[in-house]
């Protein structure tokens, strides 16, 4: 039997040398069965490689208007 994850899991649609469909329980994330899938997942997904210092990250901005909202007192 197997466990509930698995019988929700959306179903592998890759075609059998039988001709049928393989309907084996998807990869997580995936749309096809851990035997028919790649192992190469594709590129990141977003573009880490912008990220140089931080200093104009979000985090660091609102940081420095704080600071900058503070300093008017
Ligand atoms: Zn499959």
């Amino acid at each position: 039997m197997q466990p509930a994850i698995l019988t929700q899991a959306p179903r592998c649609q890759a075609k059998t040398l039988a001709g049928t469909l393989c309907q084996a329980p998807a990869v997580s994330g995936r749309r096809r069965c851990r035997m028919h899938g790649r192992t190469n997942p594709g590129p990141p997904i977003g573009n880490r490689n912008a990220w140089k210092h931080g200093a104009r990250s979000a985090e660091k901005r609102a940081l420095l208007a704080t600071i900058r909202e503070l300093d008017r007192f």
